[in-house]
């Protein structure tokens, strides 16, 4: 009995002892200790010299006359129209009139003040500046190049990888090489022998870079002053954080630069549940989080085109799911990979970089889209929240977006099973912790009761949107009959009734005033709809007002009448989309 309990007391005394000492030392070495390996006591964060330049800071302003310079708007002559019109169907942006805007014209300065005086590490990660393009116009791609080169310290700069996804314009091809020599090799070329899509060219171009880092612009872009040490810091900090410029436009038709946000407001990347990348302010809690409104913050999504991330840790996450095809989703699959397999991404207030906003897609998917059943945009959402969704999630997506259940996505066990390997969180941890703003701006979705076209018993036509936009008046059109021909499907008759009432069309919503049937923007948040669906009389009654949906027999004007069940001109059925792929 006394020999255990002697033999306790000593482990008790023991523990104690060890336990101050381990706290004393941890006290005075700062948590970081002193061994090598340890990151944070080795490796610098960027510091502030209020009032002082930082190390990396421009010594002088450049100033120059002419075309577009300062980012101003470049104005062409009138004589000049038919080649602004026919350049800007070709390419989406009036490339006459880039042409005439200088390579290396100056851009202003938009960076919050503070962004001046912030100091960085000198030793740095080197970057491949990766531009991926497919049939771009020249001077837009040049000019990207040339800002690259003209703004970024030359010891972070390995290279600009030029990767060309099988354009066949012919001022890419020999000019192409025989103009980057002047870049002393700096500029690099590389070209797929057949069109692959931006996905898969960017990885190609991760592949083939020699950076540490790499980062990727679209090839209309031009890169702010100062803009890499910022991007590339947290990155040589942590490996696994991926960064994000803050984004600038840049006008497709006279080329001016001007910001996207108000000055000093910071937004983040999220999505709502049709998969649309959509963007909120900065929750508080990330305000607070800083010392300094103009340091990176944590984003749950990105738009995709324009990021920096460590090359090899790139690779290792397996880059995007090569079953993604061409263009749209790998901006999710990346974002939510990075966030549940452990790693983070920040966007940074201090990097500024612009980018060409087309007026439309100037290309087609080609071959690529040619073996798939359906919209290629959706399967490849479909991929994505197959495999980082967890299941009570996917059902959102589904509900948003009936017909994706019908799609053909491919086989995703590869994706599973990397995730399995990283051993990467659930998507309710991701939800939790990282796009915890989701809950306020799109909350769960209640399950549809409904959905399929809209048709009135009287003329049996279908509630339509008519291609236009919120806020707009819905109209009456003759019903799809969902054929076998895709290209007939269209969302503009896709209409979705809630548990909760409400009316759905896309992303939309359907309501009722004093002037019609409405297509709105949804209220944002959880609440109830404005809709009674009666299944017996197959009237829609708007709630607060009591009345019914009616359709004018002779304008074919919608209306909210006093409710007669037994006027087919107030009878609606739903008739469900059947499966148009198979
Ligand atoms: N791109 C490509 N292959 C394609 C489609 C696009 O290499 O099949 C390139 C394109 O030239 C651009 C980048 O990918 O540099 C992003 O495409 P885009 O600018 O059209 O996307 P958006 O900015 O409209 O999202
Ligand atoms: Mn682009």
């Amino acid at each position: 009995m006394s020999a255990i309990r002697f033999n306790r007391r000593v482990v008790r005394y023991f523990l104690i002892a060890f336990f101050v000492v381990l706290f004393l030392y941890v006290l005075m070495t700062g948590g970081g200790g002193n061994s090598k390996s340890s990151t944070s006591a080795i490796k610098k964060k960027p510091w502030m010299t209020t009032g002082k330049l930082g190390n990396f800071e421009p010594k002088e302003i450049i100033e120059r006359e002419g075309p577009g310079e300062g980012g101003h708007a470049h104005h062409l002559k009138p004589n000049q129209e038919n080649d602004a019109a026919a350049s800007l169907s070709a390419y989406g942006m009036n490339m006459a009139c880039s042409d005439e805007i200088s390579l290396d014209r100056t851009i202003p300065d938009l960076r919050m003040d503070e962004c001046k005086y912030w100091n960085y590490p000198e030793d740095l990660p080197r970057a491949s500046v990766v531009l991926v393009f497919h049939n771009e116009g020249w001077s837009t791609l040049m000019r990207t190049v040339h800002s690259v080169i003209n703004r970024t310290p030359p010891q972070f700069l390995e290279e600009v990888l030029l990767v060309d996804d099988f354009s066949d314009k012919e001022n890419l091809k020999g000019k192409l090489e025989t103009y980057i020599k002047k870049f002393n090799g700096k500029v690099r070329l590389i070209r797929n022998p057949e069109r692959q899509g931006l996905i898969r060219t960017r990885v190609r171009g991760a592949e083939e870079a020699r950076g540490e880092v790499v980062i990727f612009l679209d090839a209309h872009c031009e890169v702010g002053t100062n803009w890499i040490p910022p991007l590339l810091a947290p990155i040589y900090y942590n490996r696994t954080t991926m960064t994000v410029p803050v984004i600038d436009g840049i006008d497709h038709d006279h080329f001016e630069y001007r910001p996207v946000y108000q000055a000093g407001q910071h937004f983040r990347g999220i999505f709502e549940w049709g998969m649309l990348y959509k963007e909120n302010e900065l929750p508080d809690k990330e305000v607070q989080r800083r010392s300094f409104n103009s340091m990176p913050y944590d984003s749950p999504t990105h738009a995709g085109g324009l990021f920096a991330i460590n090359r090899n840790y790139f690779l290792q996450i397996g880059a995007y799911d090569p079953g993604l095809l061409v263009w749209g989703g790998e901006n999710f699959e990346l974002s939510f990979k990075i966030w549940q397999c452990g790693g983070s991404i920040q966007w940074v207030p201090c990097s500024r970089v612009g980018h060409v906003y087309r007026s439309f897609m100037p290309y087609t998917f080609g071959k690529l889209a040619e073996k798939k059943k359906g919209p290629l945009i959706t399967i490849n959402y479909k991929r994505v929240i197959e495999v980082w969704f967890d299941d009570k999630f996917k059902e959102y997506f589904y509900t948003r977006e009936p017909l994706a259940r019908y799609l053909d996505m491919g086989d995703i066990s590869e994706q599973l099973a990397l995730k399995d390997r990283l051993q990467c969180k659930s998507f309710q941890w991701f939800m939790d912790n990282v796009a915890y703003d989701m809950r306020e701006k799109f909350p769960e979705l209640p399950p549809n009761v409904h959905w399929g076209e809209m048709i009135n018993k009287a003329t049996k036509e279908c509630i339509d949107t008519m291609g236009h936009a919120a806020p707009t008046v819905m109209g009456m059109s003759p019903c799809h009959g969902w054929g076998n021909n895709q290209e007939d499907i269209s969302d503009d008759k896709l209409v979705r009734l809630n548990a909760k009432g409400q009316l759905g069309v896309g992303e939309r919503c359907i309501d009722a005033d004093r002037q019609g049937i409405k297509l709105v923007f949804c209220p944002l948040g959880s609440v109830e709809g404005p809709w009674h669906y009666d299944e017996g009389d197959k009237t829609l009654m708007h709630k607060e007002t009591r009345k019914c949906v009616a359709l004018h027999p002779q304008s074919n004007n919608l209306s909210l009448m006093p409710c007669d069940p037994i006027n087919t001109y107030q009878q609606w059925v739903f008739k469900e989309i059947p499966s148009p792929w198979h």
